[in-house]
């Protein structure tokens, strides 16, 4: 059977390595790790403390410092993943039941030597800090893809929490009795064994959610457009196509509108590039934020985006771009301490059984030039029986003079 000694060093070593992965990612400022990383190197400064019971250095140092320390570690290791995880860090009710301990520790090290007792208590305390770091990484898990690592935490803790219970319970109800917490025996061997296997196991977990956090920054820089907060087109596209299969499979109408803001180069030329951009910010923020959630937002590129709205008709896709309409001139853009106004011309469009995407697209677009043509700042509607071969070989005015004469329905703003 394995000594208790040879297991804690096994436990120390895979400890340190954690420690070097995770110092690695200090650098990647995700919020946590730092602390993290303070608790590890707590955790083998205590494990360290503790192999010196079996060299029968002062319990005050072997015992209960090492003890205290390993379950300050942990608890730092806890607000380090409430850190992660956005929700407040510390729980003052952890710092007093840390100090009660330690006043327990201390009765039943130097008043009534009971070691079944101390392990209870401190075990109580490590299943604690366990099920915590469970039940947050289950709590704030995403759907999809992004799922792995915290599902993977959730189940490491577990285990480490679960052990921790049962030793608590083992040793509390005096199930086994012990003279040293570092002689051989089945239970532990047995327990030291599924720590040993739950703490790499959950710090390697932690390096996990830190690559996960890192992807997720990367996709958002890439997908996302800064400036106004919609979707860049590579991503948009994407998303758009999804919303598309979606509406072919269930029959559902869906709605794409093509927004572009009305002489924007003149706002350029007149107030600086930085009131254009101003004004990008503005109308981004404003559009974003009045959508639904499943509504798709996005930058085609310069001044021009588009909205794909599932689940909509082409009338409450008009209804939505005179909201966006009203919303616009009610909250205004302030540059440089003046109101700025602005307008924008769409075109709206339904999706039509057996199109594709860039049918839809074009269809549209030639109606956000008949918009243009009819003086801007109106929406207008491509009409159903509309439909384009060549969509983007024509220069503007050709295809707004095309357009002018095929679209039907116009809804001024
Ligand atoms: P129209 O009403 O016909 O759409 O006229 P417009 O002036 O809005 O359109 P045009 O295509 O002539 O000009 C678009 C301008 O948008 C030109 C370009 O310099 C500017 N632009 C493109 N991207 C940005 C950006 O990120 N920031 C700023 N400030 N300007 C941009
Ligand atoms: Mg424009
Ligand atoms: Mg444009």
């Amino acid at each position: 059977m394995p000594d208790p000694v040879s297991i804690l060093i096994v436990t120390i070593v895979s400890a340190l390595l954690s420690l070097g992965v995770l110092g690695s990612m200090l650098s990647a400022r995700v919020a946590g790790v730092r602390d993290w990383v303070m608790g590890c190197s707590l955790s083998i400064a205590s494990l360290v403390l503790v192999c010196m019971q079996a060299y029968d250095w002062p319990k005050a140092i072997s015992v209960i410092a090492a003890n205290q320390l390993l379950m300050l570690g942990l608890l730092i290791i806890l607000q380090g993943c409430r850190k992660f995880a956005g929700i407040k860090p510390v729980r003052q009710m952890e710092y007093l039941a840390w100090l009660l301990i330690l006043a327990g520790m201390w009765y039943w090290t130097y008043y009534s030597d009971n070691l079944n007792a101390r392990i209870a208590l401190v075990s109580v305390f490590h299943a604690y800090i366990y099920f915590s770091v469970a039940w947050i990484s289950y709590q704030i898990r995403p759907d999809g893809h992004f799922s792995y690592a915290y599902r993977f935490v959730c189940i490491a803790a577990s285990i480490g929490g679960l052990t921790h219970a049962a030793r608590g319970l083992t040793y509390g109800l005096g199930l086994v009795r012990q003279n040293h917490l570092l002689e051989t025996s089945s239970a532990t061997t047995l327990f030291l064994g599924l720590g040993i296997v739950a703490l790499p196991c959950l710090a390697a977990g932690r390096v996990m959610l830190v690559h996960d956090r890192l992807v997720r920054r990367l996709e958002h820089l890439a997908s996302v457009d800064e400036l106004t907060g919609a979707l860049m087109r590579r991503a948009c596209l994407m998303q758009a196509e999804r919303a598309l299969r979606t509406a072919v499979r269930t029959g559902r109408p869906l709605s794409l509108a093509m927004i572009d803001l009305d002489r924007f180069k003149a706002i350029n030329d007149s107030r600086g590039h930085a009131a254009g951009d101003r004004v990008l910010k503005h109308f981004g923020g404003l559009i974003g934020g009045s959508l639904r959630a499943s509504d798709v937002f996005g930058r085609m590129g310069g001044e021009e985006f588009i909205v794909i709205c599932p689940e909509t008709t082409q009338a409450e896709g008009v209804k939505m771009l005179e909201r966006m309409q009203r919303l616009i001139q009610r909250v205004p853009c302030v540059v440089d301490g003046t109101d700025l106004a602005y307008t924008f011309s769409a075109g709206v469009g339904v999706y039509k059984p057996g199109e594709s995407l860039a049918e839809l697209m074009a269809r549209v677009d030639e109606t956000l030039y008949v918009a243009k043509s009819r003086g801007r700042d109106c929406i207008v509607e491509a009409p159903p029986e509309w439909r384009v071969d060549k969509p983007s070989t024509v220069g503007a005015e050709a295809r707004a003079a095309a357009a002018g004469a095929a679209a039907g329905a116009a809804v001024e703003g």
